[in-house]
């Protein structure tokens, strides 16, 4: 069973609390949560885990740890690599391939490329883990945020960055808390339809999207972005991750929370790698 602390931050004169999910361990942040269900299954060892998406995913990086501990293989297709990043690998496409994945390229459609390979007993893993068996992490997550909120004789607000919305939708469920989250992949209305494919009846009254202060393009690097990943880590010496949390922390940092503000730390620190070159490259590190 998976367990992280929370840890009591102050940035800029705010206090809030901070589910440090980020250090879980090699496979950490909501990618182990979604995990959880598959690491307690066991394998045999004609079985395939097959993935696609972004070749700098999260997801990818993870499911590479996953299955290299297990010595399952994994497949992962994605579009085109670009030349230079196949020469010079880093962040989690250099993870992926340090962790023996068979990563394919395709012109063709992604998700429907990997399902022509799933054999029978394969596993296929929709992109970025957006699946059912999320859940099950998720409720144990919830569990644990209530045993932690006693301990500290605390009740919390939540808020955790979206991508797909999997991570928010099943603490949302199972939370006795409020959980709050953002878009951070395109807006809140595409965040909603997200949900809404991966669970047709599903019930916000337990989940707020809140409105991003500005609009901002999945993955594109901004100024005022670097400056807050730069301030958070020196001011609370912790790394968050650029592409969810930075947009996060700044909807949550903004808003007058009713109840102590618990963020969850959802990982993703190696994939800031390459995401500091795109930054050092635009000039603005
Ligand atoms: C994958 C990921 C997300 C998005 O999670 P969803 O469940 O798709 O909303 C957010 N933050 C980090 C750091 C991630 O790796």
């Amino acid at each position: 069973m998976l367990k992280s602390t929370i840890d009591k931050i102050c940035f800029k004169g705010f206090e809030f609390y901070v589910k440090r999910d980020d250090l879980l361990g090699e496979i950490n942040g909501n990618k182990a949560r979604k995990l959880a269900f598959y690491s307690s299954k066991t394998y045999t060892k004609h079985q395939r885990f097959i993935s696609y998406g972004g070749i700098q995913s999260n997801a990818m990086a993870a499911l590479s740890f996953f299955c290299f501990q297990r010595n399952i293989k994994f497949i992962f297709i994605c579009k085109k690599i670009p030349s230079y990043l196949k020469e010079n690998p880093c962040g989690n496409y250099a993870l992926a391939l340090k962790n023996k994945t068979e990563i394919i390229e395709t012109d063709d459609n992604l998700k429907e490329y990997a399902l022509s390979l799933c054999n029978k007993d394969d596993i296929f893993i929709e992109q970025g883990v957006a699946n059912l068996n999320a859940e099950q992490g998720y409720k144990e997550l919830a569990s644990e945020i209530k045993e932690q909120s006693l301990e500290l004789n605390l009740e919390f607000d939540i808020f955790l960055p979206s991508g797909t919305g999997t991570s928010a939708a099943f603490l949302a469920k199972h939370s006795q808390f409020k959980v709050f989250t953002c878009a951070c992949v395109g807006d809140e209305d595409y965040l909603k339809k997200q949900i809404l494919e991966l669970m047709q009846d599903y019930d916000f009254k337990n989940l707020q999207i809140l409105q991003k202060n500005q609009k901002y393009h999945f993955g594109k690097p901004y100024k005022e972005i670097y400056q807050l990943y730069k301030e958070l880590k020196q001011e609370c010496s912790i790394e968050f991750d650029l592409l969810y949390d930075m947009i996060g922390l700044s909807v949550a940092l903004k808003r007058k929370w009713e109840k102590p503000l618990l963020y969850i730390h959802q990982g993703g620190i190696l994939g800031n790698a390459s995401m500091l070159q795109r930054y050092a490259f635009k000039g603005f590190k």
